[in-house]
């Protein structure tokens, strides 16, 4: 790499976080009170810096923070000398080195391209196009719980403006079909994304399924309803119902979406960055346009830095019907100042450069490789 080259990278910085959410976090596989998250800075030749954050949810993808830090250098001295212009090589190595910590390549990657977009002077979403510039709404999530304090909090979210609830479910399946019941008769302008997170046997989801259509609740998709692998469970829930089907933990990579694809097993792709990284998200994203499936796009219990960089996805390729951008609002501290806003549940575009966003706090120690 040339010496003068102005986006060579110089210096990649981390250090973990604790990010304490509003309510439990609690989901079919486990639960989260407080999200050990790790943000990341790149840092270029000529300056520029960009911000990202590494979110793993132990219960969810087994990554969990402390091996994510461990991860983290092997993975940063791939990067130095590198240009961050060159992206997709960069993206491609750190699937290599860091097969096993997709968080860590997850987090380096929006560092490298919030530096990259810093240094040319142009928003994120701008790198990919600028597609679907303007504000969209999100869902927002009731975590699985008493049955009280669920329809309480889902009035609370009601009253903001916020239609669309992603429901937890994959728990109990009667118990389940209640909450969905009861938040719905308490906000009849409601609907629903239903995720059970691997939960259910095929019997189950199909029970959770047939109640839903029985008393006509408007559930828009019902996400991972069976184990990741169980392919055929996919195939058979598709063919039952008239709700759509939509994949999470079933597809962690470009393979994966092939094979469901090729299997007719899903409606609807989830993608998360923290999952596969940026530019393989993308990919995926391409591949579901190509193939004529809906695309979705969440993420894990992260701040506004992850979160961005997901929104970035949606306003610059476009063709995202559904999303699931609330984890921030659910967390009692904002650690970044500047960036993407939220009214109610409508996301704000920005325009600043990169990922727009500052810390707050400079940390007190972190992992430097340079
Ligand atoms: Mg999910």
């Amino acid at each position: 790499m040339s010496v003068r080259n102005p986006f060579c990278i110089t210096k990649v910085e981390a250090w973990p976080i604790a990010l304490p959410l509003l309510a439990p976090f609690v989901v079919a596989t486990g639960q989260m009170d407080v999200a050990r998250n790790i943000f990341v800075r790149v840092t270029l030749r000529n300056g520029a810096y960009g911000y990202g954050e590494m979110a793993p949810f132990p219960d969810i993808s087994g990554e969990d923070q402390e091996g994510s830090l461990q991860a983290f250098p092997i993975a940063a001295k791939e990067c130095l000398g590198q240009s961050a212009t060159q992206f997709r090589k960069l993206s491609q190595r750190l699937g290599e080195v860091a097969s096993f910590a997709p968080a860590v390549r997850c987090g380096i990657e929006t560092a490298l391209l919030d530096a990259l977009c810093r240094g040319m002077g142009i928003p994120l979403w701008g790198l990919w196009g600028g597609a679907d510039v303007r504000q969209r709404k999100t869902d927002v999530t009731l975590p699985i719980g008493p049955l009280d304090q669920i329809v309480e909090t889902a009035r609370a979210w009601h009253a903001r403006g916020f239609r669309i609830f992603k429901m937890k479910v994959g728990h109990e399946v009667d118990e389940d079909i209640r909450r969905v019941e009861a938040v719905y008769a308490a906000c009849p302008q409601a609907t629903f994304v239903l995720d059970a997170n691997q939960g259910f046997s095929l019997d189950q989801a199909r029970e959770c399924m047939g109640a839903m259509e029985q008393w006509h609740l408007p559930v828009l998709l019902f996400e991972q309803p069976v184990a990741r692998e169980d392919l055929e469970g996919f195939v058979a829930l598709r063919r039952r119902g008239t709700i759509p089907i939509a994949a999470d933990e079933s597809v962690r990579s470009l393979e994966d979406a092939r094979r469901l694809i090729e299997r007719r097993a899903v409606d609807v792709l989830n993608l998360k960055i923290t999952k596969c990284g940026v530019v393989e998200s993308m990919d995926i994203a391409g591949l579901a346009r190509a193939s004529g499936i809906r695309l979705m796009i969440g993420g894990m219990v992260e701040s506004r830095v992850a979160m961005g960089c997901s929104w970035s996805l949606v306003l610059g390729l476009g063709g995202f019907e559904f999303l699931d951008l609330d984890m921030p609002l659910l967390l009692s501290v904002d650690p970044i100042q500047g960036g993407y806003g939220y009214e109610g549940p409508a996301l704000q575009p920005w325009e600043e450069c990169g990922l727009g966003m500052e810390m707050r706090q400079e940390p007190s120690s972190a992992i430097v490789v340079e």
